[in-house]
């Protein structure tokens, strides 16, 4: 498998399939997940709903992933993972991984060769980059996938330079 990262929108990213930093309602919220709905349009949100009311009338589960489709965006679908809130007393890095590995097993079940991901947990979750990154990269090389190209799409610098370091470390 080949890792890439890059700086920029996760929503213009031309790969099989975007993964989105959702919440346990997938019901849509702010960050990743407002910018995947407003431009990937509503057929997104329509199968999110279907998905929580046939299968997780509680919510997802957090590490858990779905697969929908991306709507308007480039890509063919969206592969929703629900991260880990931070916690300074409790290690929730095993949570952070299970959304890496259990969103390629959805691109698996659908077919997709190549995922971006965005940094899961870094924003309104507040997980620091530099703990985040390397939990993100060993968890997508260990992963036994089929895909063959993932992309970590990094909004700004400071994510940047953490999966940089990440990577280089691996
Ligand atoms: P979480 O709730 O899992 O923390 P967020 O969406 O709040 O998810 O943030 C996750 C990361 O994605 C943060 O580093 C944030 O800066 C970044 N981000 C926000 N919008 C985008 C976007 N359109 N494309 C890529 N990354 C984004």
């Amino acid at each position: 498998m080949e890792i890439s990262l890059v700086r920029g929108d996760i929503t213009e990213q031309e790969v099989d399939a975007v993964v989105n930093a959702a919440n346990s309602s997938l019901l849509g919220g702010g960050g990743v997940d407002g910018a995947i709905h407003r431009r990937g349009g509503p057929a997104i949100l329509e199968e999110c709903e279907r998905i929580r009311s046939v299968s997780y009338p509680d919510g997802l589960p957090v590490g858990g992933a779905v697969v929908t489709t991306a709507g308007r965006l480039p890509a063919r679908w969206v592969i929703h993972t629900v991260g880990p809130v931070f916690s300074k007393s409790q290690d929730r890095s095993g949570l952070l991984a299970s959304c890496h590995v259990e969103s390629l097993k959805r691109a698996d079940e659908v077919g997709a060769e190549s995922v971006a991901f965005p940094a899961i947990s870094t924003g309104a979750y507040r997980y620091p980059p530099e703990l985040a990154a390397p939990i993100a990269i060993a968890a997508v090389s260990g992963a036994g996938t089929s895909v063959e190209h993932v992309r970590f799409v990094l909004f700004d610098s400071a994510v940047h330079a953490a999966f940089e370091d990440a990577l280089n470390a691996h």
